[in-house]
């Protein structure tokens, strides 16, 4: 039988959905840091801070998810990506 307990208890800081905005990529970073170093600044008892994210893979040309464990060929999801297949079909 499972027995569980509460472990890696920690705080997590999202910022409201609508803080971001229409910031880019880069602003939305340059502002968690800025929040980072807020709570470092006026919060006792920080151990460790970190902003952290998560990756997000598409191919170059159409957008699409990529799901591929290659970082050149996505499975052919358009004319861009096909261009890339290391198998082409034979014309
Ligand atoms: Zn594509």
């Amino acid at each position: 039988m499972r027995k569980s307990f509460r472990d890696n208890i920690r705080v997590e800081v999202t910022p409201a959905s609508p803080f971001f905005g229409e910031f880019t990529e880069e602003k939305q970073m340059t502002a968690s840091r800025d929040i980072e170093r807020s709570i470092k600044r006026h919060i006792d008892g920080i151990g460790t801070i970190a902003v952290v994210y998560d990756i997000v893979g598409v191919c170059s040309h159409c957008g699409s998810k990529w799901t591929e464990a290659s970082d050149s060929y996505n499975g052919g999801c358009c004319e861009g990506d096909e261009a890339n297949n290391p198998q082409p079909a034979a014309a």
